[in-house]
């Protein structure tokens, strides 16, 4: 993937006319515009929806943002990883056509009162242990679509709950804009790629293995027909063994619309867990393999 090297030719744009103005030229040029909404700090996840946007159109943006309406007060905001010189140097060498970078003021300036709740799919997973949550995130990737306004956008599967969230918001509010989503990218030993890895010391970075690791076994046996509900109490129990701090939920759930999977229902479906790692919360999730198919 993208290694460091020179940034020079990479235009970053803070305002929302900026970065308008060049995406409004490029589709004059008939050129399609993807855009890669992030927070920084970035990895081979992200830099993994560059590529894909690469993949579906002429020109890819990648925005870079720490939004704090998506934030609790208790949560990490002021400590959350800010890498944006590397970040920059990661996205140049990801051939990268532009950064939205906008600051707290141009995206919340004096007197915004508009949020974004999406109900049913925001309510169950993450939107139980974190409230405040997919409002900050529906609001903020609202007006990110509607400032950059791509032909598509790309949102990685890392964050399903989010990603089936952003596609009802988009779906509901008429918003033009493909949604598309991308795999989620690991490091070798299975543990998904997040900026708040970088919190974990290497004995909770060694012990947080366990989580996709007991997804991948507990989606292998659901899939093979063994019933939800004993391998998801299977699951939690190998969990709690490793010595974790918390298990906020460790759930199997359909794919579609996150409907609680009961015993026997075959349907598409994934793994879902949220668990606190020597202060540090981690998410992750793998599909049942269903008909052989992964
Ligand atoms: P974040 O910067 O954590 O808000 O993530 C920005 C985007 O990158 C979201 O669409 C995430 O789902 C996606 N993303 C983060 N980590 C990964 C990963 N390991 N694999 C794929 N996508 C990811």
């Amino acid at each position: 993937m993208a290694t460091l090297k020179d940034n020079a030719h990479l235009p970053v744009f803070h305002s929302k006319e900026a970065i308008r103005s060049i995406v409004a030229n490029w589709r004059e040029s008939g050129r399609t515009i993807a855009l890669a909404p992030t927070m920084g700090a970035l990895h081979d996840g992200h830099l993994s929806l560059v590529e894909k946007g690469r993949r579906v159109c002429d020109r890819v943006v990648a925005s870079i943002f720490v939004n704090p309406k998506q934030f609790a007060p208790h949560e990490d905001l002021a400590t959350y990883p800010r890498t944006f010189e590397d970040d920059l140097r990661l996205l140049a060498a990801a051939a990268c056509d532009g950064v939205y970078a906008p600051d707290a003021a141009q995206m919340y300036p004096d007197g915004f009162q508009t949020s974004v709740a999406v109900n049913a799919l925001a309510a169950p997973l993450c939107g139980e242990s974190r409230p405040h949550f997919f409002g900050g995130v529906a609001t903020v990737v609202c007006k990110l679509l509607l400032q950059v306004r791509p032909d598509v956008a790309v949102f990685g599967e890392k964050d399903y709950q989010q990603l089936l969230v952003i596609r009802r918001m988009v779906a509901d509010l008429d918003i033009d804009v493909e949604i598309v989503g991308a795999p989620i990218v690991r490091h070798t030993d299975g543990l998904a790629m997040s900026s708040r890895n970088a919190y974990l010391t290497p004995e909770n970075r060694a012990r947080a293995v366990i989580i996709p690791a007991t997804l991948a076994e507990t989606a292998e046996v659901i899939g093979a027909g063994s019933r939800p509900s004993a391998a998801i109490a299977a699951a939690r129990a190998r969990i709690e063994a490793a010595g974790v701090d918390r298990i906020d939920y460790i759930e199997a759930r359909r794919a579609d619309d996150l409907a609680p999977l009961v015993d026997g229902d075959d349907a598409p479906a994934r793994v879902f867990a949220a668990v606190v790692i020597g202060g540090t919360r981690l998410i992750d999730n793998w599909a049942v393999p269903r008909n052989g198919n992964p």
